[in-house]
């Protein structure tokens, strides 16, 4: 049962107490956590210079009828999702999908969330990181964060759910794509949204010796340095340019990038 001082000494064990991280965690495999998501979040900004996280919300997202070639998506697919899509508002919550971290992130009381309809991100201490985000370039905070010796933290969760290795995939001039979602009253256009991520545990293997590891139970924290994150992801595109694609014959945005071989 891990209380507030077990997850700070296993962050400190980590030893990127001057660093700034991207995190992205499920707590379920850390069982009942004494002083819940609050005492891990709590234990994390006590043991980085700063924490971002994404708080991505989905259900502004509007598929149209019509749209540009090769996109990944499935025109007029979205008649009765789209009927059921809210306007992003600051106040929305992270999409359920993120798991329970961000979103305690998010309710902070020092945290500030960036506007972005899709790919918000929420931060404590990070507000220069997170307003490099456009709605042109959504990812530009994980950039920046590579511009400061930023590192990911992966608790209990594995690469296919590292956002890092988007915007790593876009440098090396991987195809991107575009999104709709609301806004106030109106559809906004999200150009350089990222591809599909459930292949990118195959990046496992050639950065494990670079990344540090701490076990809690049965529970692990992974922290990887995004600087080697981003050079490895660029090596093994270069080499293969559909390297870190998913295998399923029905992924729209990997058979997109297959198609135009980028
Ligand atoms: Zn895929």
């Amino acid at each position: 049962m891990p209380d507030y001082d077990e997850l700070f000494l296993a962050f400190q064990a980590l030893g990127l107490q001057r660093t700034p991280v991207i995190a992205h965690a499920s707590l379920k495999r850390l069982g009942y956590i004494q002083g819940g998501a609050e005492a891990v979040l709590d234990a994390m900004l006590a043991s980085f210079s700063s924490v971002i996280m994404p708080t991505h919300t989905y259900k502004t997202k509007i598929i149209p009828d019509v749209g540009p070639p090769n996109n990944g998506i499935m025109y007029g697919s979205g008649r009765d999702t789209n009927k059921m899509a809210e306007p992003f508002h600051l106040d929305m919550r992270a999409d359920p999908l993120m798991g329970v971290l961000p979103e305690t992130l998010r309710n902070h009381p020092s945290a500030v969330r960036t506007a972005h309809p899709i790919l918000s991100f929420a931060g404590v201490n990070a507000d220069f990181t997170l307003f490099t985000q456009t709605l042109y370039e959504p990812l530009a905070p994980i950039g920046a964060l590579v511009e400061q010796d930023g590192w990911v933290v992966l608790i209990n969760v594995d690469h296919t759910v590292n956002t890092s290795i988007h915007y790593a995939e876009k440098l090396a001039g991987r195809k991107q794509f575009i999104r709709w979602a609301l806004k106030d009253d109106r559809v906004v256009e999200c150009p350089n949204y990222p591809g599909d991520s459930l292949g990118f545990q195959a990046i496992e293997e050639h950065i494990k010796f670079e990344a540090r590891r701490v076990e809690i139970g049965e529970a692990f924290i992974q922290a990887v340095p995004l600087k080697r994150l981003f050079e490895v992801v660029q090596e093994l595109i270069k080499k293969d340019p559909l390297a870190l694609l998913c295998e399923r014959t029905d992924c729209e945005r990997c058979m997109a990038v297959r198609v135009t071989g980028r």
